[in-house]
């Protein structure tokens, strides 16, 4: 990775205000899905199509806009032993076909210093998501969010998912799924860890 992991932390926190990094325009992109509709010999302005470039420009802001998060950190009082969250459910866009990608995340860290609240691992996953994404890099970015934002002597994430330019689209391959790992410190160093995590998300 090019960035180093502190500063795309911060990067990370600050959060982007949309996909570009800049303000979101609800009429020019009104304006521009009426435009794609009609380039594609779609009438998307009468009738039962007349809300639609509306309802997708809002659509797309929500997808691509992740909101403010900045999650309370507390210190860490106990052992310091695997902490798991799995079966995160998450949705994302795929930045090359503006398709859907869903499916599950599993999120383990061996805490340092400092803890979060569970519920914010699934809240990390959830902002990540809202951008348009490739599934190596949403995996990558939640690991670095954990490290940014904790910590901790070790980050392991697996997610798995479903394409929808895959499965409905190119190739057509429906149930096929996607799985990637974004690895950290001890867990990326020591075998025994990362198996005693990905014996965790099996
Ligand atoms: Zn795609």
């Amino acid at each position: 990775m090019a960035e180093p992991v502190s500063s795309l932390g911060t990067r990370l926190r600050r959060g982007p205000l949309g996909a570009a990094g800049g303000r979101v325009d609800l009429a020019r992109a009104e304006r521009a899905v009426g435009e794609l509709l009609s380039a594609l010999g779609v009438d998307g302005g009468r009738g039962a199509l007349a809300g639609t470039p509306a309802r997708v420009a809002r659509m797309y802001a929500e997808l691509l806009a992740p909101g403010p998060f900045t999650p309370t950190t507390f210190p860490n009082e106990g052992e310091g032993d695997l902490v798991v969250v799995r079966d995160i459910a998450f949705a994302s866009l795929c930045e090359h076909h503006l398709l859907p990608f869903s499916g599950i995340a599993h999120v383990g860290y061996l805490p340092g210093e400092r803890i979060v609240g569970l519920s914010k691992i699934a809240r990390a996953v959830e902002w990540c998501s809202r951008r348009l994404q490739v599934q190596e890099r949403l995996t990558a970015e939640i690991a670095d969010w954990m490290e940014g934002t904790l910590a901790p002597r070790g980050v392991g994430v697996v997610l798995r998912a479903t394409h929808l330019c895959m499965t409905v689209r190119g190739v057509r391959q429906p149930g096929a799924t996607t799985t990637t790992t974004a690895f950290r410190g001890a867990l990326a160093g020591n075998v025994e860890r990362r198996g005693e995590f990905l014996a965790e998300v099996a």
